[in-house]
């Protein structure tokens, strides 16, 4: 990490930056009208490139999803990582550096995406990346609320996501 910061605020700043990854994508889902059953974060195995991760579940199958989810689903792929970026430039980073650092944490949501929603869905993923953008900067605090709350507890359910 190129900031000069504290040990402590240093593992502050790997915890809350998967917090709001996964933060964001549970708002695109609740605001898109898909329930969220539960936001965790994990620790990782000792030497992984990344001290956590998270995940987002959901009951929906990718093969069932009407258009309008889909496109819910689309949005969501990119807020992940919109979010972390917009928590990274937060903390001082350079919005190059802390697009390209969410970016390299979001490849199996990229994948995923590319996989099962875009070839059912014909939109521009830089569309559906901008709509990301937008939403997570118009649900700032939201995001910011309730990845403080999963960095505490490492679990938020459907209470925890209004
Ligand atoms: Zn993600």
């Amino acid at each position: 990490m190129m900031l000069n910061v504290s040990r402590r605020q240093s593992r502050q700043i790997e915890l809350l930056t998967p917090a709001h990854h996964e933060a964001g994508h549970a708002v695109i889902l609740v605001d898109g009208g898909i329930s969220v059953e539960s936001v965790q974060l994990f620790k990782s195995e000792r030497g992984a490139s990344r001290p956590y991760w998270g995940h987002v579940s959901t009951g929906l199958e990718v093969e069932e999803c009407s258009r309008q989810q889909l496109e819910v689903c689309g949005v969501c792929a990119f807020a992940g990582a919109e979010a972390e970026a917009f928590y990274l430039m937060l903390v001082g980073f350079t919005q190059a550096e802390a697009l390209d650092l969410a970016y390299s944490g979001a490849e199996d949501d990229l994948a995923t995406l590319f996989r099962e929603v875009l070839p059912r869905l014909r939109l521009q993923p830089e569309y559906l990346r901008s709509s990301a953008a937008n939403a997570v900067h118009a649900q700032w605090p939201r995001i910011e609320r309730i990845a403080a709350v999963l960095a505490v507890r490492m679990q938020v359910g459907p209470r925890d996501l209004g």
